[in-house]
């Protein structure tokens, strides 16, 4: 049968790759007899068996057939299915470290167990990953019927489990758990302070499901793991808020005036050039403006003008003459904001200099030169103008963070307001991700206008890409039911290629083409008509909506009707997953925001088929085709009968983004009436287009922020080592004599000039440094020292600092002193290295503002980077001396409390408004007589700060 189904497959390069697993699966098809026959005793025993040929040296190719066959029927035993040939195949596609596409409801979760199974028998664990908590609790207790039986032993990595449970549940042979777990386990690993505590083994074989999502989707935004810094940042919300609602009714105003003056100039003579300038100065002003949008809808041709317009302004380099009307402009396309100088003026007014931003660099240079200051002046100068600096363009930040916070950003579409918090609700799933934040002060802006509590800033204290964890797994494998369209990325980021599985059985769903209005209400009009008829002969229906909003106002409607439906959206997610396995019952009307419930099975009722399907509406089309994929793959599961369709309008955001000059002519030959839909293959090409255009520009973004990434990457990993060596227990003594010699060359460099008589050497500046580093005074009696050169320099200073550490060391006792060894460094890297990445993203920021004309700011960003690390590694090294030679001793418990507090109070948080831009946090430096941030209870200076 596989036979038949491989000849009709897809392209010729995937049915090669095919066609070479097809004797494997004959092999494990053969062997079906023979574990038909064992008892469950015998057929467990095969487990123990694997493991003994793998301890003699067989590899897993070699035991994938007989493995294959033993855990197809464990599973005919415990879950009464039998792999189907095509899940062989996704089987041994995973294992090989590829992404198999299986389309929905081919049985993916099952095929998992194949290559579980056989990389668990390697004894470093597996790593299965799902989208949510859910999924992850569901298929281990599913799938760990299988397991079990087989005797291994399986766990879940869920939100609210403490070390010891983490620990357990990674010491399994399978663990499943989300991709956020994982990755901030991994990130709290190496915050640590003992191997004990860490949770995470090796990182050895991940298969991870809904591969898409996690690793294209979710990857647009790092992991962040940060502490509080102080709540200073609220204060100036609060007061920036304000100025910019002033600055929003100032805007609207002007804006009202110019649409009223286009409308009429519209009206009596056409597009003329005032009108034409008039609408670009809305379109750059406010662009969501609901007035400007009915009026470009109704106009297909003016929009394309505008643009092109625009387009033409921006080369010449002429917009700020059309913006100079305005306070502020938005671009809606890049999530842009700009204040005018207008705008500078109205926020701004009587104290311009708070938020003018200093020109850092002349300041500096002005001060270096002046020659009636001291040094001491000038390093005190030079402090003030940067704290000024700061303070400026902080100010600055959060003012642009509120206007977009004002004109883009809204309340039920991209966020919710609930219990007093603001909780993002997930573009693609729409589900609601409380906990997290968008970094950067947008979440608190978005705070600060919603008039709830804002939240202080916090600091990063680890961060990772989802690209750069998971490609730390030696091997790597995924699966999805739409992976085709981004095989490229896949292949260029994380080298995994894809391989498309022919279905179990022939798919047969209807997929009719795109009908398209003018306008929106006319689309949701035409989809509620469609839904009330199918729903008379009982068909279920699964609308899809793209937004929160969207799916209220179908929610609405449809009660309107009367007609009995359910609503799945970021709202009543817990229901989620009850509620997407009914969508397949006679009559059932299911409204649900796209791709909510992903990972839930819908089965069809009884006499469903014979009505045709699961029948999917979409409502709209996302930026990205690989959503709307899946919406429609929602049904026509196994060979299943199904249908689907999609409503769009010219008003719906992508086709007025980025649909561009094409989509306005096709609009305008193919003569567009009110009410009248148009059902079209030359627009649907267009939309694919536009969503190609999308989907391009969206990998761009992350493919910047992984180029950003790598270059933090080599340098976490540098860090990341040498705090788990720090951690194995082997003795850092010689690492730190070889610390203590390379500063007393360092000392000697600097002190000793050959040139000079040694008499002639600074021996107060040497005396000074020396205790500054080693805590003790230098011997340089005349006798001591005569004759000196500079490597003699450097061997007294090396010999007399050992001396000291040895006398150090007989005091707390050897065993004793190593622990401070360790604790001392890990301390001292662990500040070194969260005050690194905040100067890292201040770096990044400053590349950013920096503008270069020939550079390329990506090779700024390295070189620079590169050596702001090489000068942290040097600091390691002498703050580590410089503590040790000076601290007394601190006992392991109260570096176990401190370790607590600190991990009280962190926060996990992944996403951010724009992913690849430069993240900004609070730069507010803690006062040396404040509390410590790092919740020691102590002060800062003689905590962290000493
Ligand atoms: P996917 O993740 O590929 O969308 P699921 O793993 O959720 O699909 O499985 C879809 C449905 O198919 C489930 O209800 C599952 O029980 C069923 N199924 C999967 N494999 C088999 C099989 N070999 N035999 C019978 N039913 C199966
Ligand atoms: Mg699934």
């Amino acid at each position: 049968m596989l036979g038949n189904v491989l000849k009709k497959v897809f392209g010729s390069k995937n049915e090669r790759e095919l066609n070479k697993l097809k004797p494997i699966v004959e092999q494990v098809n053969a062997l079906e007899p023979e574990m038909q026959v064992l008892s469950d005793d015998r057929l467990r025993a095969k487990t123990q068996a694997f493991k003994e040929r793998i301890d003699k040296g067989a590899t897993l190719d070699e035991i994938l057939p007989e493995a294959f066959a033993v855990v197809r029927e464990a599973s005919v035993r415990t879950l009464k299915m039998r792999h189907f040939d095509v899940q062989l195949v996704g089987g041994i596609v995973l294992h090989q470290g590829k992404i198999a596409e299986m389309k929905t409801g081919e049985g993916k979760t099952l095929a998992a167990t194949l290559p579980a199974y056989l990389n668990a028998l390697a004894g470093r664990g597996v790593h299965v990953v799902t989208v949510n908590d859910y999924l992850a609790r569901r298929d281990t207790e599913w799938m760990g019927n299988i397991y079990r039986f087989l005797g291994l032993s399986v766990a879940t990595i869920i939100h609210g489990l403490d070390d010891s449970q983490r620990q357990e549940a990674y010491n399994a042979d399978i663990t499943y758990g989300t991709n956020n777990e994982f990755g901030f386990d991994y990130l709290r690993d190496n915050m640590k302070f003992s191997l004990e505590s860490m949770a995470q083994r090796d990182l050895h074989y991940a298969i991870v499901d809904e591969v898409d999502c996690i690793l294209i989707d979710e990857s647009r935004t790092p992991l962040i793991i940060s502490g509080p810094v102080e709540h200073t940042g609220d204060r100036l919300y609060e007061e920036v808020k304000p100025q910019v609602i002033k600055l929003r009714q100032h805007q609207d105003r002007i804006v009202r005036t110019m649409l009223d003056d286009a409308s009429k100039e519209l009206g009596e003579e056409g597009e003329t050039d005032g009108a034409l300038e008039l609408l670009l100065k809305v379109k750059r002003g406010d662009p969501k403006n609901s007035r400007f949008l009915d009026l470009v809808a109704k106009r297909p041709a003016l929009k394309k003008k505008l643009d092109k317009i625009e387009g033409q302004l921006s080369t010449e380099k002429l917009l700020p003459q059309i913006d100079q009307d305005l306070f502020c402009t938005i671009d809606e396309n890049q999530n842009l904001v700009e204040l005018t100088e207008k705008g500078f003026k109205l926020i701004y007014g009587g104290h311009a200099d708070d938020y003018i931003i200093p020109d850092l660099d002349g300041e500096l240079r002005k001060i270096d030169e002046s020659d009636q200051l001291t040094g001491m002046e000038k390093k005190i100068q030079r402090r003030k103008a940067e704290a000024f600096y700061r303070e400026a363009s902080e100010r600055f930040h959060i003012t642009r963070q509120l206007i977009k916070a004002y004109w883009l950003f809204n309340k039920d579409v991209h966020y919710v307001v609930k219990g007093g918090q603001v909780i993002i609700v997930d573009e693609f799933t729409g589900r609601m991700m409380p906990g997290r934040r968008w970094s950067d002060g947008l979440h608190q802006a978005v705070e600060a206008k919603e008039g709830v509590t804002v939240a202080g800033e916090n600091q990063t204290l680890a961060t990772i890409t989802f690209q750069n964890y998971f490609r730390m797994y030696d091997k790597l494998a995924g699966m999805t039911g739409t992976a085709d369209t981004e095989a490229a990325e896949f292949k260029k980021i994380y080298n995994l290629d894809v391989i498309v599985i022919p279905t179990n059985e022939p798919m047969i769903r209807i997929e009719h083409p795109d009908v398209i209005y003018k306008t929106e209400a006319e689309k949701f009009r035409a989809a509620l008509e469609e839904i009330k008829q199918l729903h008379k002969k009982g068909q279920p229906v699964l609308v899809g909506t793209i937004s929160i909003e969207k799916s209220e106002k179908l929610n609405r409607m449809l009660t309107k009707t009367g007609i009995k439906h359910e609503v799945l959206n970021a709202k009543n997610h817990e229901r989620e997953a009850d509620i997407v396995t009914m969508a397949g019952q006679k009559g059932h009307v299911t409204i649900s925001t796209n791709m909510a419930g992903r990972g839930t099975d819908i089965v069809l009722g009884d006499g469903v088929k014979e009505l045709g399907g699961l029948h999917i509406i979409g409502t709209e089309r996302h930026e990205s085709r690989r959503i709307d994929n899946q919406l429609r793959g929602r049904s026509g599961r196994q060979g299943d009968q199904g249908s689907s369709r999609f409503y769009l309008s010219m008003e719906d955001d992508l086709l007025r983004i980025f649909g561009g000059e094409r989509m306005s002519s096709i609009m305008e030959r193919l003569g567009m009436e009110e009410g009248e839909p148009i059902e079209h293959g030359m627009i649907s090409k267009a939309i694919e287009s536009a969503q190609r255009k999308v989907e391009a520009h969206n990998f761009e973004i992350r493919k910047q922020l992984l180029k950003y990434d790598d270059v933090m990457n080599q340098q976490r990993e540098v860090i990341y080592k040498q705090r788990r060596e720090a951690l194995t227990g082997e003795s850092l003594k010689p690492a730190i004599e070889e610390m203590i010699r390379g500063l007393s060359e360092k000392i000697a460099d600097e002190f000793a000039d050959e040139k000079v008589l040694p008499e002639e050497w600074d021996w107060k500046g040497l005396r000074e440094v020396v205790y500054n580093q080693f805590g003790f005074r230098l011997n340089t009696d005349r006798g001591t020292m005569d004759g000196l050169n500079r490597d003699g320099l450097a061997e007294v200073t090396f010999e007399s600092a050992i001396k000291v550490h040895e006398e150090k060391e007989r005091t707390f006792g050897a065993d004793e002193f190593r622990q401070l060894e360790q604790m001392i460094m890990l301390q001292v890297v662990d500040n070194l290295w969260k005050e690194h990445l905040l100067a890292m993203d201040h770096l990044k920021e400053g590349i950013g503002l920096r503008g270069y004309a020939q550079q390329d700011p990506l090779v700024v960003y390295k070189q620079e980077g590169f050596e702001m690390f090489m000068d942290m590694i040097e600091r390691i090294k002498e703050e580590t001396v410089r503590f040790l030679f000076r601290v007394q001793v601190a006992l392991p418990e109260e570096m176990a409390a401190r370790e607590k507090a600190k991990v009280d109070q962190l926060v996990c948080s992944h996403g951010s408004e724009v992913a690849g831009q430069p993240v900004r946090r609070s730069k507010k430096k803690v006062g040396r007589n404040q509390p410590c941030p790092c919740g020691s209870g102590k002060k800062y200076k003689k905590c962290c700060g000493k």
